[in-house]
């Protein structure tokens, strides 16, 4: 006999782990899916989290190295231990993912380790690292499988040379000349740390302003900030190929005129992608927009009953998104998906620890593995 919960949870990020200790408060049996080996998603692995951290680091390098004498605070020569730098950003992460494993433990929830898949709606398998297999069922079920990074067709990330988010946040040397393409938020801080650790930056962004999606006055200022501090940025420039040169990579960059830039270290953040590969969501018909993420109503319940989604995997605000044309047993759009699927109830009464508060979880929270096909979703 499978074991049976109230609800299942695939995916442990911010969008998942709240849920699942959230459900778990409320005295709902609870179990999240998760394949990383550490739980935390994207932000807490190799997002937010990390990212901060060598902000942070860097912050103090240029402190150190120029603001302190202004302040008549004397140091004596800086100099970078990179390796201290990365190990300290690891210590932060680690910490906080193992913060979220006892949080998970506190709350009993069970954290079942593996991909999950949807096999029926109320019917989950779970595959282990090595290969072995299981079966749970439950009442309700919570999508929280976010995202990965975007690709650029005919480019391969290698994380070395040619990095996402990912390598950039653990490459072993400074680089000398660092191309960011892409000057969404990510591309940004990334790109800001490593400039302010020696490396000549160069953002190539496709639009004419920089963190496309947020408000223009604010991307102007940002620039000018940025400028300052020394990163240089192309707009209205694409990059249309990459290609080995004698002292490095050659990026051919098509904007005002053609023209070709060097770099040692290519770092593509052109936005993240709803990730649901292997889910097994076309078997149990649930319907995604144009850009393949789920559709969701304003409760975060997607067209199948019992069946809900949160986080990176469904639309910024709920009410944007609009299903695939391809995809089976749409639900219209005049029609909301709550009308099947009530809201997930807790078992009256339940204790509420002191202090947390009754509002469900919302949490606007990548994945084991692979590439899926679907359309990028634009960096906030
Ligand atoms: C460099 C960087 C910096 C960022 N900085 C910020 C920031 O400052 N502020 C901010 O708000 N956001 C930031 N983000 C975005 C933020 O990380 C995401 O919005 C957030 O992590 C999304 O949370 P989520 O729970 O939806 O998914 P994720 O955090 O992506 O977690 C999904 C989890 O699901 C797991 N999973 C996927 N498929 C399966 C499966 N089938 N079975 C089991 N497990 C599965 C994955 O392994 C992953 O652990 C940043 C992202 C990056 C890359």
């Amino acid at each position: 006999m499978p074991d049976r919960y109230d609800v299942v949870i695939i995916g442990a990020g911010p969008g998942g782990y709240v849920a699942a200790i959230r459900a778990a408060q409320l005295g709902l049996k609870t179990a999240c899916i998760e394949c990383r080996a550490s739980l935390g998603g994207t932000c807490l692995n190799i997002g937010c989290i990390p990212s901060k951290a060598l902000l942070q680091s860097s912050e103090k390098f240029v402190e150190a190295g120029h603001a302190l004498a202004e302040h008549g605070v004397k140091v004596g020569e800086v100099g970078l231990d990179l390796g201290v730098m990365m190990g300290r950003k690891d210590k932060v992460v680690t910490t906080l993912t193992r913060g979220v494993e006892f949080l998970f433990r506190k709350n009993k929830v069970d954290w079942l380790k593996g991909k999950g898949r949807i096999v029926a709606p109320g019917r989950l398998a779970v595959t282990g690292s090595d290969g072995t297999g299981r079966e749970v069922e439950a009442t309700s079920i919570i999508i929280s499988t976010g995202s990965e990074s975007t690709r650029l067709p005919g480019i391969d990330i290698d994380e070395k040379r040619i990095v996402s988010s990912t390598g950039a946040l653990s490459l072993d040397r400074v680089p000398e000349r660092l191309t960011v393409i892409g000057a969404g938020y990510i591309g940004l801080e990334l790109g800001s740390v490593w400039q302010r650790l020696g490396a000549k930056v160069t953002v190539i962004e496709v639009l004419d302003h920089i963190v496309p999606n947020m408000d223009g006055e604010l991307g102007t200022a940002l620039q000018r900030v940025l400028t300052r501090s020394g990163l240089d940025f192309k707009l209205g420039t694409k990059v249309v190929g990459i290609r080995e040169a004698n002292d490095g990579l050659s990026l051919e960059l098509d904007g005002a005129e053609r023209q070709t830039l060097a770099a040692d270290v290519v770092l593509v953040a052109i936005g993240r992608r709803p990730y649901t590969e292997g889910l097994g969501l076309e078997s149990v018909s649930v319907a995604l927009d144009q850009q393949g993420r789920v559709v969701v109503d304003d409760g975060f319940a997607t067209n199948v009953p019992g069946i809900y989604a949160i986080g990176d995997v469904g639309p910024r605000s709920p009410r944007s998104a609009r299903p695939r044309r391809n995809s089976t047993r749409q639900r219209s759009p005049t029609a909301p998906a709550s009308s099947r699927s009530p809201p997930i109830r807790a078992p009256a009464p339940t204790a509420i620890p002191k202090g947390s508060s009754r509002s469900s979880p919302r949490a606007r929270p990548t994945a084991c593995s692979a590439s899926t096909s679907s359309a990028p979703m634009p960096e906030p």
